[in-house]
C-alpha cells in the first residue's frame, strides 16, 4: 500500500478529519492497484460517521423543458435541439400520486424539480401547495430544486417545511464558464449561501466527466466544501443527444470510483449521493460505489434519463447488507 494511504489510515480514521487538497492530489496520483485500498478507506470513514444506512430519494420533474438557461449538459435548455419532453407544472394530483409511490417504494425523500432559471410567483404558489399536500399525506421529507432564489422565496420554502434545497454548483468556478453562459457560478453560490442563511438544509453537488481536469474536480470539491452542504449529489455525465456535450465519452468506472472515494474523504460527515449517470458509467460496478463512500442514492428516474427499477436498487442494498436510512425527526 502506498505511504499516503497508510498515513491517511491513521490520521483520517483516528481523528475523522477531512483530507487537505494536497492529500487529495496525492490520491488522484495513486496507482490503479491501490484503488481497492482507497475505496476501503473511504468506506471505513463513511461507516464510522454514518454506519451502513443509505438514504434514498426520488425526484419528480414537475415542470420539464423550455428552460432559458444554456447549461451545456442539459436537454431541457431551449438553446439546444435536444429531444426532450416539455410540460408545464404538473397537476397537483399527479405530484401527490408520485409522492405516494415514492413512499411505497421505501424511499424517504422526495424532491420537486423544475426546469427554470428561478421560480416566478405562480410557480412558487404551485410548489408551495404541492409541498403542503405531500407533507400532509406522507411522511416523506420534501426537498425542492427550483433554480436561483431570492430571500423571500427561500424563506417561504423554509416556512412551508422544505427539508433541503438542491442547487448544484455543477463544477468548479474555473470550468463553469465553459458549461454555462446565461448565469454565473457566483450566482449559484449566492443561492446556496441564502439557503443556509434562512436555515434550510443545503444539497449541492455537480456533474463529473464534462471535460474538467482532475485539478478542476478538486477545485470544485473544495469550493463546495466552503458552502458546507449537508448533501453532495454526484452526477456522472450522461451525454444527451443535441447538447454541446453529446459527443463526450462517459467516464470510466474506475475514474468515477476514485472520484467518489476522494469526495468521501473531503466530506467525511456528509451525504454523498449517487445521482444521474450512475447506471451508464458504473455499469456492473455500481455496488462498489456503495462500499467506496456513497451513502445516499437517487432512485427511480432522473430528470431527463431513465434510471434502473427501484426494486433492483433495493436488492443491491439488501445484498450489501445496507438498510435504508430513516431520517430522524
Ligand atoms: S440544468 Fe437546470 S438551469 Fe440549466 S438548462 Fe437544465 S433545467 Fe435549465
Amino acid at each position: 500500500m502506498t505511504s499516503i494511504l497508510r498515513e491517511l489510515e491513521s490520521s483520517v480514521l483516528e481523528r475523522l478529519r477531512p483530507i487537505t487538497k494536497d492529500e487529495a492530489r496525492a490520491l488522484v496520483e495513486l496507482p490503479a492497484s491501490d484503488l481497492p485500498a482507497l475505496l476501503a478507506l473511504a468506506h471505513e470513514v463513511r461507516r464510522r460517521w454514518w454506519g451502513e444506512g443509505v438514504e434514498l430519494e426520488s425526484l419528480i420533474s414537475a415542470k420539464t423543458g423550455g428552460c432559458p438557461e444554456d447549461c451545456a449538459f442539459c436537454s431541457q435548455s431551449i438553446h439546444y435541439d435536444a429531444p426532450a419532453q416539455r410540460h408545464a407544472f404538473l397537476p397537483l394530483a399527479d405530484v401527490l400520486a408520485a409522492a405516494r409511490a415514492t413512499e411505497a417504494s421505501g424511499a424517504t425523500h422526495f424532491c420537486i424539480v423544475v426546469a427554470v432559471r428561478g421560480p416566478d410567483r405562480r410557480l412558487m404558489s404551485q410548489v408551495l401547495r404541492a409541498v403542503e399536500g405531500i407533507r400532509a399525506e406522507t411522511s416523506l421529507e420534501v426537498d425542492c430544486s427550483l433554480g436561483i432564489l431570492d430571500r423571500a422565496q427561500a424563506e417561504a420554502l423554509r416556512d412551508a417545511g422544505v427539508h433541503r434545497y438542491n442547487h448544484n454548483l455543477e463544477t468548479s468556478r474555473s470550468f463553469f464558464r465553459e458549461i454555462v453562459s446565461t448565469h454565473s457560478w457566483e450566482e449559484r453560490v449566492e443561492t446556496c449561501r441564502l439557503v443556509r442563511e434562512v436555515g434550510m438544509g443545503l444539497c449541492s453537488g455537480g456533474i463529473l466527466g464534462m471535460g474538467e481536469t482532475w485539478e478542476q474536480r478538486l477545485e470544485f470539491a473544495f469550493e463546495l466544501r466552503e458552502l458546507e452542504p449537508d448533501e453532495v449529489p454526484l452526477n456522472f455525465l450522461n451525454p444527451r443527444p443535441g447538447t454541446p456535450l453529446a459527443d463526450r465519452r462517459p467516464l470510466k468506472p474506475s475514474e468515477a470510483l476514485r472520484a467518489i472515494a476522494i469526495f468521501r474523504l473531503i466530506f467525511p460527515d456528509r451525504i454523498i449521493r449517487y445521482a444521474g449517470g450512475r447506471e451508464l458509467v458504473m455499469r456492473d460496478l455500481q455496488a462498489l460505489g456503495l462500499v467506496g463512500g456513497v451513502n445516499g442514492m437517487i432512485v427511480g428516474n432522473y430528470l431527463t434519463t431513465v434510471g434502473q427499477p427501484v426494486a433492483e436498487d433495493m436488492r443491491m442494498l439488501e445484498d450489501l447488507g445496507m438498510p435504508v436510512r430513516v431520517p430522524e425527526r
